[in-house]
């Protein structure tokens, strides 16, 4: 979200998803092979243990995929901080945490975001610091429970799976849009950080996506609302 009311949802990139479930398949296919196979004797007269031929071609593998990953996961992370340091003097970033951690899809997943946030982070202070701009980080507690228009902050908080709803204030008619909230209310933490005057309530006036295409982004938009036909769950904020 921006100053001018320009809502831009940045996806998560593609490649992702295709090279974890390579690095799955891959290190689920070394587990099954022997790794103590061969034992032998160092110069030194110590003991070791030599891996299967298979197994050291498998992970040697592994290890190229994992480099490919933080390869395009660097060019991904810098497309966006200089695209928005094109575009903008001061961006602001959430200190998002994700809670859990662990082993399941869904948690590794989580994990992902966060390391991708966490370089995300690194990245926009380089890239700030280079072009003399500015990155600050706000802090997110309530920003989703809280209308960005009335102030109502829905008790409990609002379950993932509910990308938007009625706002239940008194006398509030709106119905906020998940991420688009949280991001006008991070946008409006982010100009009181800055100490900047702050006009108060911030319209959305166009919704946009950027998608990474491997050298640089896609744009879409201006895109129309749900009462258009496009679902508002397409449209996220930044981050
Ligand atoms: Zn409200």
């Amino acid at each position: 979200m921006d100053s001018h009311g320009k809502a831009t949802e940045i996806h998560p990139p593609y490649f992702l998803k295709t090279l974890d479930k390579r690095i799955d398949q891959l290190k689920a296919k070394r587990d099954r092979c022997k790794k103590q196979a061969k034992r032998m004797t160092r110069p030194d007269g110590s003991l070791f243990w030599l891996p299967s031929r298979r197994w050291r071609y498998l992970n040697a593998r592994l290890q190229d995929v994992y480099r490919k990953r933080r390869e395009q996961t660097k060019q991904f992370l810098y497309t966006v901080a200089n695209r928005l340091y094109h575009d903008y003097d001061a961006v602001g970033i959430g200190d998002y945490v994700p809670h859990g951690g662990g082993i399941t899809r869904k948690m590794r997943r989580s994990m992902n975001n966060q390391s991708l946030n966490r370089r995300l982070k690194q990245v926009l202070s380089w890239v700030a610091l280079r072009s003399g701009k500015q990155v600050l980080e706000w802090a997110e507690g309530g920003s989703t429970r809280t209308c960005h228009d009335c102030g109502y902050v829905v008790e409990g908080g609002i379950p993932p799976e509910v990308r938007e709803w009625d706002c239940p204030g008194p006398g509030c008619t709106r119905h906020p849009i998940r991420d688009e909230n949280a991001a006008r209310n991070g946008l409006r933490r982010t100009f009181k950080a800055l100490e900047l005057p702050c006009s108060g309530r911030r319209e959305v006036s166009s919704r946009w996506t950027w998608r990474f295409n491997g050298l640089g982004f896609t744009l879409r938009g201006p895109l129309t609302d749900s009462a258009t036909g496009i679902s508002f769950q397409e449209i996220k904020s930044f981050p």
